[in-house]
């Protein structure tokens, strides 16, 4: 490995889906649905490829169809317009969504203002632009944005803020207050932010999702990015899209047209298709199943002893392990063979390892016979 990447190992998602397999282990590990998306939505991906749609290169930016499909998602939900031909850029997931913004913006040695624990690519994406991370550290409970925290890390060096709400791992949403105090510093400061919104119908009880783009003086120096994957249960299909006014969305297109150029030809069919034909019923039908699913094992876990901090968001479960005598890291190694379950260490999400150590993340997203099964299986670890 090059000093950029020496100190990423492989990736923990990767290690602990091959562990769960090799164990025959429940995997409450790596995100991903048990059921596939809507049978619409499949259908169109194999008229798509039936009939000949997408299966050469698309169009640089994306199809024409999806990047209007993205736009009127945006504008439907959070009366938010943009232009789909300059202002939305079609992705091979928003992982690369991610890397193309921090690859198409940031400088050598400018700094990256994230919300610590963080989703993995984010560390490895910074360094590959040869930029520098500066955590801003989410503490149990709530793992609210502290604001004076994130004030004291802009240095004249920062660049980006790299927000993501909801947020994986903990499963805050950030609120209103919160979100303001991030447009506030980023105006102040003149910086761009990255919004990473690929969980943004999934939020329960009262919370709601707030584009950080809505807030006023935000829309024009913020990258909102969101994927088909978590919304239309495909995580496999790997479409996601960045919104971004002009400047900004050609600095995202010039990184993503050497990365991957185009991807996922039919697959842009369907999601376009699901996009504009799947109503409010769908939706609420989905955080509704989530929700039932995060009580499910929110109280599993709770009556097996864990601390649980319950999510407002996503499909993780953030739980503490103290009470075992253990850390998270050997919690999470030893747990397959101690009762065939896989979850993941939090501490890998931080630079700050002490803040996570006792921490580890369970997915939700399960049928509710497997979550049932897990946590009788978690029980008898008491
Ligand atoms: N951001 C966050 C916070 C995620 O949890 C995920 C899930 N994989 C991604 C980005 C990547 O999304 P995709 O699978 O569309 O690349
Ligand atoms: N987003 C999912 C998670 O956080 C999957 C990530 C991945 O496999 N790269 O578990």
């Amino acid at each position: 490995r090059n000093e950029r990447l020496a100190e990423f190992g492989t990736t923990i998602f990767a290690e602990m889906s091959a562990l769960a397999v090799a164990t025959g282990s429940i995997n409450l590990g790596q995100g991903f649905p048990d059921t596939d998306g809507p049978a619409s939505l499949l259908r169109a991906a194999a008229d798509a490829i039936l009939t000949g749609k997408g299966n050469q290169y698309p169009p640089g930016p994306g199809i024409p169809e999806l990047r209007q499909a993205v736009a009127g998602h945006r504008q439907r939900h959070y009366g938010l317009s943009y232009d789909p031909d300059t202002e939305v850029l079609i992705t091979a997931g928003a992982t690369e969504a991610i890397a193309a913004a921090l690859l198409g913006l940031l400088n050598p040695g400018d700094e990256v203002i994230a919300l610590e624990p963080y989703y993995d690519s984010y560390a490895a994406c910074i360094a590959m632009a040869g930029a520098r991370r500066v955590p801003v550290t989410l503490h149990p409970p709530a793992f609210a944005l502290d604001v004076d925290t994130l004030r004291a890390a802009v240095t004249p060096r920062t660049r980006i803020l790299l927000i993501n709400s909801p947020h994986n791992p903990t499963g805050a949403v950030l609120t209103r207050a919160e979100l303001t105090a991030v447009a506030t510093v980023a105006i102040e400061h003149d910086l761009v932010v990255i919004t990473d919104e690929v969980y943004e119908h999934l939020v329960y009880d009262v919370a709601e999702h707030i584009p950080l783009a809505t807030l006023p003086g935000m829309r024009d120096r913020t990258v909102s990015i969101s994927s088909a994957g978590k919304t239309f249960s495909v995580t496999g299909w790997k479409i996601g899209w960045a919104l971004a006014a002009p400047p900004l969305l050609a600095a995202v297109r010039s990184a993503k047209q050497f990365l991957t150029y185009v991807n996922g030809g039919p697959f842009q069919y369907a999601v376009a298709d699901a996009l504009d034909t799947l109503g409010p019923d769908f939706y609420t039908g989905l955080r509704a199943s989530h929700q039932a699913r995060r009580d499910l094992l929110a109280t599993g876990l709770t009556e097996a002893g864990f601390r649980v901090y319950v999510p407002r968001g996503t499909y993780f479960i953030t739980a503490d392990v103290s009470h075992l005598g253990v850390d998270g890291l050997t919690f999470c190694r030893d747990l397959p063979s101690r009762c065939g379950v896989v979850a993941i260490p939090s501490a890998v999400f931080y630079d700050n390892k002490a803040a996570g150590e006792s921490l580890v993340r369970f997915a939700f997203c399960k049928q509710t016979p497997v979550l049932r099964d897990a946590t009788a299986r978690l029980a008898s670890l008491r």
